[in-house]
């Protein structure tokens, strides 16, 4: 499963999943760009960890993916763009009736839009090197409910049907566009959620992962990241040629159920 040659480019990838991404396109030989909108040095020394851990080129470039100007300009900056993961996103959690617009807002635009700006950026580089994989980070949530977060899931079913048209666009092409839903996997949005829900529910910490979280997910195993970027290096290599406009779900058997 060798990427060397290839240039990929992670949206929100200085932590969690997309940073696990990074990692394994990286020691798959890619050439990585890491984004988010923070632009601090520690951004640039994840590039550089990157660069000397797997002995590929990575740089940081810095672009505010709720802003469609700056998601077209970092497909611009980066240069090639023969793998784009579409995977920065945010979580708000409120009865829809409480839910603040502005937080529906960011959510589609970063979650959603944004994967419409850079995919629409990068597929004429795709075209004009002859080989593309677009993969968007959906979720259990782009293909099941759960009450409170009406944004991120319209966002994530949102994504699915994007990522299936997208598919069809360039189905007679050497390009694919995949989704991967993985389950919980315990990144910072997640522990992020985990202090309300202690609150609400008058849980304990381990009482709110095993009892609220882990209980959707058969497995009851959080999914990493490692896998995340595995099942991403797999929907980039020749094996997965035949395989667009379809999702993978990495959840421990969520939506088998
Ligand atoms: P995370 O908070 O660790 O990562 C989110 C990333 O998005 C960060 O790198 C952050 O810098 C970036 N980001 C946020 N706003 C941005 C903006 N305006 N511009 C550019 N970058 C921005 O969370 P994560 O769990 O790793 O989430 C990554 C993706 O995986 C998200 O799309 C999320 O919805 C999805 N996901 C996560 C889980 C889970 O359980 N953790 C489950 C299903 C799907």
């Amino acid at each position: 499963m060798s990427l060397n040659g290839k240039t990929a480019i992670i949206t929100g990838s200085n932590s969690g999943i997309g940073l696990g991404i990074a990692h394994e396109l990286a020691k798959a030989g890619a050439a990585v760009v890491i984004n988010s909108f923070t632009d601090r040095d520690e951004d640039h020394a994840i590039a550089k960890e990157i660069a000397d851990t797997h002995g590929v080129s990575a740089r940081y470039i810095k672009a505010d993916m709720s802003k469609p100007e700056e998601c077209r300009a970092l497909i611009d900056q980066a240069g090639a763009c023969d793998i784009l993961v579409n995977n920065a996103g945010i979580q708000h959690v409120a009865p829809i009736d409480q839910f603040p617009p502005e937080k529906w807002d960011a959510i589609i635009a970063i979650n959603l839009s944004s994967a419409f700006h850079t995919t629409a950026a990068a597929l004429p580089k795709m075209r004009e090197a002859g080989w593309g994989r677009v993969v968007n980070i959906a979720s259990a949530h782009g293909l099941t409910a759960s009450p409170y977060k009406s944004a991120y899931i319209a966002a994530k079913h949102g994504i699915i049907g994007m990522t299936k048209t997208v598919a069809l666009e360039t189905a007679e092409e050497p390009i694919t566009a995949n989704a991967i839903c993985p389950g919980y996997v315990l990144t910072p949005l997640v522990e992020a959620q985990i202090p309300d829900t202690m609150k609400e529910y008058d849980m304990d910490r381990e009482t709110v992962i095993r009892e609220v979280m882990l209980k959707r997910q058969p497995s009851k195993e959080f999914a990493t990241v490692e896998q995340m970027g595995g099942t991403c290096v797999f929907l980039c290599s020749d094996a997965a040629a035949q395989i667009t406009g379809t999702t993978i779900s990495v959840d421990g058997g969520w939506t088998a159920l």
